[in-house]
């Protein structure tokens, strides 16, 4: 496997994070936030008509929230802290969905003082605390949908509902004085199928039109949620492509009269647009006669790659050493065995790597920062810079 950066970033972009780079102690990442710009726009060029709401979790440094508000994007909440700190930098409560399913009465309560009016939900117990602390909102109900084996970091099973609640929730928010707006999903993170939108988006259209006919209730929005490709080690379709098919599957059930329509991008703005810098602590064999080099950095899942857990993102490594690629397994530095971030799909790296020498990890712009922990053995949370 040989990694080669200009399958990754525009060489000029490189340049600027590499030479920024060699400033630095590591472990860190560096985030170019004119490729999230380039991100961007590039999404709203493939759906002209929908509205993005950026999933904060994704990345919620302020450059980056920043960079989004100024766009003119709108954003996915979770959790109170989130919306202080995206209200914080002078986003109105009007481009804020809570699109967490799971929320305490008292922070739906919150929100709703803060002026959020637009609330996710996929249980009745759930729904009904937003009809007494968010009275007359919107709301949409997320369901289950069947992705999991093609998305590298699904979401399913804990979220969402079985279309049949799914229906029952949108007649009883109306009967508790709601707005029942429409239907959301989430077709796992990282989703490598284009197809399984094709399922979800069917599954919406059942639930819109037996409202409609059986209950009198027009539902306005279809909420798609994230799950688009950022660039990793197993290529993926184009952002242009996923589109293109996309916009066709919801002109087969919709028609050219399409509902407002949402999408919730987190990976897919923010991943491409960073560099993780970590430094090799050791290299190791374990034993007289072992083959296998063990790669130990200065990085690992405690500090920033918890999404290679059971080596689900796959993210590409690239070193300066030029030299005769071999196997290795690459751990972090914590005294935690579970710190192994690739043992069984084999990278190579050069023969002639040692301690000292960097490696740089792409697309880590995205679920790295937020992710690390906090002082697990000691270790600071993962360090970002934003040029
Ligand atoms: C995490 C999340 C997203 C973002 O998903 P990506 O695959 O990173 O784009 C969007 N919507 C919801 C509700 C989420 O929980």
């Amino acid at each position: 496997m040989s990694i080669k950066v200009e399958d990754y970033y525009a060489p000029d972009t490189f340049k600027r994070m590499k030479a920024f780079a060699d400033t630095q102690e590591t472990p860190f990442v560096v985030i170019d936030t004119q490729m999230i710009a380039q991100a961007y726009d590039d999404l709203r060029a493939g759906f002209e008509f929908a509205k993005v709401y950026y999933a904060v979790k994704a990345n919620p440094a302020v450059e980056i929230i920043d960079l989004l508000r100024d766009k003119g994007s709108n954003f996915d909440i979770a959790s109170i802290y989130e919306l202080d700190k995206v209200m914080g930098q002078g986003v109105t409560p009007d481009r804020i969905s809570y699109g967490n399913t799971i929320k305490k009465a008292r922070d739906v309560r919150y929100f709703y003082e803060k002026g959020v009016r637009l609330y996710a939900t996929d249980s009745e117990a759930d729904l009904r605390n937003i009809a007494k602390a968010a009275p007359g909102s919107k709301v949409y109900v997320r369901i289950l949908t069947d992705g999991s084996t093609s998305a590298d970091w699904p979401l399913s099973r804990k979220f969402g509902c079985n279309p049949d609640m799914a229906l029952d929730l949108l007649i009883l928010a109306k009967q508790l004085g709601l707005v029942p707006y429409g239907v959301s999903f989430h077709v796992g993170s990282q989703q490598r199928d284009i197809d399984v939108w094709d399922s979800a988006i069917a599954k919406v259209k059942v639930i819109f039109d037996r409202l409609k006919t059986e209950d009198g209730i027009t539902l306005q929005m279809i909420n798609m949620g994230g799950g688009f490709p950022a660039n990793y080690i197993q290529r993926t379709n184009s952002l242009e492509t996923y589109a293109q098919e996309i916009i066709r599957f919801l002109k087969e059930d919709f028609g050219d009269d399409l509902p407002e329509i949402i999408l919730e991008p987190g990976r897919s703005l923010i991943a491409n647009a960073g560099v993780l810098v970590s430094e090799v602590v050791l290299v190791a064999r374990k034993s007289r006669t072992s083959v296998e080099r063990w790669v130990y950095t200065d990085v690992g899942k405690f500090s920033g790659l918890i999404e290679t857990t059971d080596e689900s993102i796959k993210f590409p490594v690239w070193t300066e050493k030029k030299g005769e690629d071999e196997e290795v397994v690459i751990a972090g530095p914590t005294c935690d065995s579970a710190d192994i971030m690739y043992e069984n799909y084999k990278y190579g790296l050069p023969l002639n790597l040692a301690s000292g020498d960097r490696l740089y990890w792409f697309s880590t712009g995205a679920y790295t920062t937020s992710y690390s922990a906090v002082e697990f053995n000691g270790f600071p949370p993962l360090k970002s810079f934003y040029l």
